[in-house]
């Protein structure tokens, strides 16, 4: 069925595809497809990914359309993380408690929303260490590090301290965070370089500094403070090593990078959608050869 892998044609059970997809404004850029896509061909599963540029008038009726033609579910990636929550029939907890959804399942015509940035970026870590009970730094307050902080206050983080330029945005993800969760979070005003407290346990970059072309760019934070046996994480996939990941690397630290939360998370996506457990390493394989 996959001539191009190689695998000689075998007669299908059926012709008809297990359809899911991407729907994002803009959409061309985004990789996703060729990482899942491999998935489904390791695991010889008639199935695709559709990647479909769909601007904020067109979210609705291209929902609508994926539930007409029976897809098992869908991505949303921005602009349409909280555009489509009133689109949908139930939310998963997390996305009730994050406020946002990046992974749609269909079942049985209902639309279900599911958040699995931050479950992708909390399997990743949990490869490297348990969260539980660890004092936590977190760089950016926006959608990724909303995400990420939601789950690791689920996970019994200890303590999470949120850095952030705009107050207001910290502010708001921190009072969120005390409403919903009983982790113990606090805000920080990020103006100037940062000094991370020299408690912290993990250290994660959640703000969008060192993604491709701005590939030099890294966090202002006073680096000195990085200590051997920290552990930092950085949520930018592309590149896969940033300035961040190096830097941190050079003085003794444990590194986590981003394209393990973009893995991760689809992982959880494909099971959601086909029940198949995908294979991680071909994913990020695929993804590695995009990114070189
Ligand atoms: P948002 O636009 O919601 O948030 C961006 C964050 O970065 C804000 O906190 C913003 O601060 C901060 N920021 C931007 N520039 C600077 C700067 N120069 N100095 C300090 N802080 C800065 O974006 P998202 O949260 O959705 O995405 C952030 C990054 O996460 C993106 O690069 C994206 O690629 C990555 N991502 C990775 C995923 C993965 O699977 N690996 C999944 C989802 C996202 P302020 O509020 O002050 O402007």
């Amino acid at each position: 069925m996959f001539p191009d892998e190689g695998i000689p044609m075998a007669a299908p059970d059926t012709f008809q595809s297990l359809l899911t997809g991407l729907f994002a404004s803009p959409a061309a850029e985004n990789p996703t497809g060729v990482m899942v896509e491999s998935a489904y061909r390791h695991a010889n599963l008639d199935a695709r990914y559709v990647t479909c540029e769909v601007v904020p008038g067109a979210l609705e009726a291209a929902v609508r359309g994926a539930v007409a033609m029976g897809w098992a579910g869908f991505h949303c990636s921005l602009p349409h993380k909280v555009a489509v929550l009133p689109l949908l029939d139930e939310l998963a907890e997390s996305a009730a408690l994050i406020g946002a959804v990046n992974c749609v399942v269909i079942r049985d015509g209902r639309l279900i929303g599911e958040n699995t940035d931050g479950k992708g970026f909390l399997t990743s870590l949990r490869r490297i260490v348990d969260p539980r009970g660890k004092h936590i730094v977190i760089l950016g307050a926006g959608g990724a590090a909303r995400a990420i902080a939601f789950e690791l206050a689920l996970a019994g983080a200890g303590g999470l301290l949120i850095a952030n330029r705009h107050q207001e945005r910290v502010a708001s993800l921190v009072d969120d965070l005390r409403e919903r969760t009983s982790v113990d979070a606090s805000a920080a005003h990020w103006d100037g370089t940062f000094a991370v407290p020299a408690d912290a346990e993990i250290l994660i970059n959640a703000t969008s500094v060192g993604l491709f072309p701005d590939i030099e760019a890294k966090p202002d934070i006073d680096y000195g403070m990085l200590a051997q046996g920290m552990i930092v994480a950085d949520v930018i996939p592309n590149p896969p090593r940033t300035a961040f990941v190096a830097e941190a690397e050079a003085r003794g630290c444990t590194v986590i990078d981003g394209l393990g939360m973009l893995v991760d998370q689809a992982v959880i996506g494909i099971r959601l959608w086909t029940g198949i457990d995908a294979d991680a390493d071909v994913m990020r394989g695929a993804l590695a050869e995009i990114f070189g």
